[in-house]
C-alpha cells in the first residue's frame, strides 16, 4: 500500500490522512499511559480490541441519532473517521464517585452520586488537562454557549445509552470522557459531533455483581489481568474477533 501520510500520533492512536478528502484514518496502538504519560506500557492486543469496541458504540450511537465522527472500520486496527476540528475540552460524566472526584472531593470510590456529573477539562498535556468550567470555555473562545449546551445535551444522551448499555451486558458506566468535534458538511453546516474514541480507556465498566474493574484502572494501579478484561467488555458486547484472541496481535505494519 502505498506510504501515507501521518498526521498525528497521539498516546493510544495515529491519525493517517484518509483516502479521501475530509476523512482521516484512526489506528489503534497497544500502547497505553497514565497520569499525564509518566506511566507507559503496552497492552497486548487492546488495539485490536478497542478498533472494535468503539465501532460497535459509534455505530450504536448513530442508531438512536447521535452524530459521530465514525464512518467504517477498515481492518483490525484501523477506522475511517470524518476529519472534524476537535474542541479542546474533554467532558466527563460520572454516574458513581471514583477516580479524580474521589480524591478532589473526598467521596469513597463506589459512592453513587446524586445525579449524573459533567464535568469539563482543557485538553493540554503540558498544563496536565485542567479542570475548567464554562466560563473559563466561553471567555477562551473554545466552545460558545450554544455549543456548550449541545454538548452537555449529547453527554447526558450518550450516558443514558451506553448506561443501558453496558447494564444489559453486567456492566456498570461508572463514568467516561466524550470529545467532540466540529463537523462541516458539503454546504458548509457545522454540526457538533461526537469524536475520538469510546472504549475501556476511556471509561470505568464495573462489573454488577463483583465490581471488578474492566478498564485501564487495572493498568493504572497495577492489578494485573488487564488484556483479560479489555477481552471480557468485547466479549460481552459480543465482538470478539472471530477467530479469538489469537488474532489479537493484529498487523504491526503502520506505514
Ligand atoms: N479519562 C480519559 N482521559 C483522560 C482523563 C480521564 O479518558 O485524560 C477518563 C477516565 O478513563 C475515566 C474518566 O475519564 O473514565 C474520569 O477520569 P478521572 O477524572 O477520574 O481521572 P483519572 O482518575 O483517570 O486520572
Amino acid at each position: 500500500m502505498a506510504r501515507r501520510r501521518r498526521i498525528y500520533e497521539g498516546k493510544a492512536k495515529v491519525l493517517f490522512e484518509g483516502p479521501e478528502p475530509g476523512t482521516i484514518v484512526q489506528y489503534f496502538k497497544d500502547d497505553a499511559t497514565a497520569f499525564n504519560a509518566q506511566k507507559k506500557g503496552v497492552i497486548s492486543g487492546k488495539g485490536v480490541l478497542n478498533n472494535r469496541i468503539s465501532e460497535y458504540i459509534m455505530l450504536k450511537l448513530g442508531e438512536i441519532g447521535i452524530a459521530t465522527h465514525f464512518v467504517r472500520r477498515l481492518n483490525m486496527r484501523e477506522q475511517l473517521v470524518h476529519e472534524v476540528e476537535i474542541i479542546p475540552i474533554e467532558v466527563v460524566v460520572r454516574n458513581i464517585a471514583a477516580g479524580s472526584i474521589s480524591k478532589r472531593l473526598g467521596i469513597e470510590e463506589g459512592t453513587p452520586l446524586p445525579r449524573s456529573i459533567v464535568e469539563f477539562y482543557y485538553k493540554s498535556d503540558a498544563l496536565e488537562d485542567p479542570m475548567v468550567s464554562e466560563e473559563h470555555i466561553t471567555a477562551f473562545g473554545w466552545a460558545n454557549p450554544q455549543d456548550i449546551d449541545d454538548i452537555i445535551a449529547l453527554a447526558l444522551r450518550v450516558n443514558d445509552f451506553l448506561s443501558g448499555l453496558f447494564l444489559g451486558v453486567g456492566i456498570r458506566l461508572v463514568d467516561f470522557k466524550l470529545e467532540f468535534g466540529r463537523w462541516y458538511d458539503d454546504q458548509d453546516n457545522m454540526r457538533i459531533v461526537v469524536a475520538d474514541e469510546v472504549t475501556p480507556d476511556s471509561c470505568r465498566l464495573w462489573d454488577i455483581k463483583t465490581n471488578e474493574k474492566l478498564d485501564k484502572d487495572r493498568f493504572r494501579r497495577d492489578m494485573g489481568g488487564v488484556e483479560e478484561a479489555y477481552q471480557e467488555v468485547a466479549r460481552r458486547l459480543g465482538i470478539l474477533p472471530e477467530a479469538g484472541p489469537q488474532d489479537l496481535k493484529g498487523t504491526k505494519s503502520i506505514n
